[in-house]
């Protein structure tokens, strides 16, 4: 038996979440059972917990999209026993169960060995927040990072504080934008050069240009930030969108995209192929710096997930909530 975080739906259609013993036999199909050590708390997975379940498919469910552990019983001659392993993405704690449980079991396909210099902890440290960040740095790159400072919105959140602390450690002045102002020396621990209020980017304005202010952004955050952020941006600069945190609408127009040559880079961490996968955390055990991934740090066990769900979905979440599952 183990232990898993179970989110059942009654008869009115209301959600419950708790943490419940779990046989193996309970576990849907797949080529590897993992011992999962540890799974993270991201946006997503506040509305798989919450009322209303979200993205959730099927109940039963145990949520939690990602999580790193040791394969147990493989039938995929690519793991076999004893490996590390990482998983983010395909739909995985929205379709098929997660990581807040003690076991897993999963498609081979949708697995990546853990590289070397990064253990099972860091690695749900960084989780699919911290996996986008880089995917999102990777894309900025093949277009090219302009001369200037590189804008991160969101700072404070997942996504936000593991672009701040990759883009500062390859060399470029980062710009965090909060709406914390007491986050401040936090973001400045992890590289931020400068800390932008969210008020001074989250008000639309009439003029569809601005000046030419920043050589690339990472935007977690979408709406009227990003709308505001693609006319401040550098002749030919790009920006990476990975969220909506702040609205999925897009009050923009197409004069920095005709005038500007503005990039609008849309980045989809769930179904990434396995090479790109790859890369993207080899990329992240080189150029994310260990210590400052500790800082980010918010430790939690199974029974914190429901507080931490509707503490996420308010923005309330400072860095990476890493789940260790087999603590109580
Ligand atoms: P977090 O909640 O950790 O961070 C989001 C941050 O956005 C908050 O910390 C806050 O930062 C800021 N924010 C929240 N609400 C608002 C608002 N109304 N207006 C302006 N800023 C706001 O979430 P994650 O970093 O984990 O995820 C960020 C986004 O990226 C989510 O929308 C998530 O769904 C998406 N995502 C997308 C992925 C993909 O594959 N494309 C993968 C992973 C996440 P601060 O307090 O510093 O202002």
């Amino acid at each position: 038996m183990f232990n898993a975080l179970v989110v059942e739906k009654d008869e009115e259609g209301k959600t419950h979440a708790a943490v419940k013993e779990l046989s193996l036999d309970d576990l849907p199909a797949g080529d590897v059972t993992v011992a999962v050590e540890y799974s993270t708390v991201n946006y997503k997975d506040g509305l798989c917990i919450g009322p209303g379940g979200g993205l959730v498919r099927n109940y039963p469910h145990v949520p939690g999209i990602d999580f790193a552990g040791t394969v147990e019983a493989s039938d995929d001659d690519r793991y076999k026993p004893g490996d590390k392993v990482v998983l983010t993405g395909w739909r995985v704690g929205e379709a098929h169960w997660g990581g807040y449980a003690q076991k897993a079991r999963v498609k081979a396909d949708w697995l990546v060995p853990l590289p070397d210099g990064i253990d099972t902890r860091q690695a749900m440290a960084v989780g699919t927040a911290g996996f986008t960040a880089m995917l999102a740095v990777m894309a900025l790159e093949r277009q090219g990072i302009k001369d200037g400072p590189v804008l991160v919105t969101g700072a404070a959140g997942g996504v936000g504080s593991v672009a701040t602390a990759i883009l500062a450690n390859l060399g470029y002045e980062v710009a965090g934008v909060t709406g914390r102002p007491e986050t401040a020396d936090y973001l400045t621990s992890l590289g931020a050069k400068r800390i932008v209020a969210r008020e001074e980017l989250n008000e639309t304005t009439k003029r569809p240009l601005e000046g030419e202010t920043w050589g690339g952004c990472v935007d977690a955050v979408g709406g009227v930030m990003l709308a505001r952020v693609l006319g401040q941006m550098q002749y030919g600069a790009s920006v990476a969108a990975v969220g909506l945190a702040g609205g999925a609408n897009l009050p923009a127009t197409v004069i920095p995209f005709l005038l500007r040559g503005v990039n609008l880079l849309g980045i989809d961490s769930v179904m990434q192929p396995y090479d790109n996968r790859v890369e993207a955390w080899l990329r992240v055990a080189k150029d994310l710096p260990m210590d400052k991934l500790e800082a980010m740090i918010q430790p939690a066990v199974l029974a914190d997930l429901p507080e931490l769900g509707r503490g996420i979905l308010k923005g309330q979440v400072k860095g990476r909530v890493v789940v260790d599952v087999n603590s109580a």
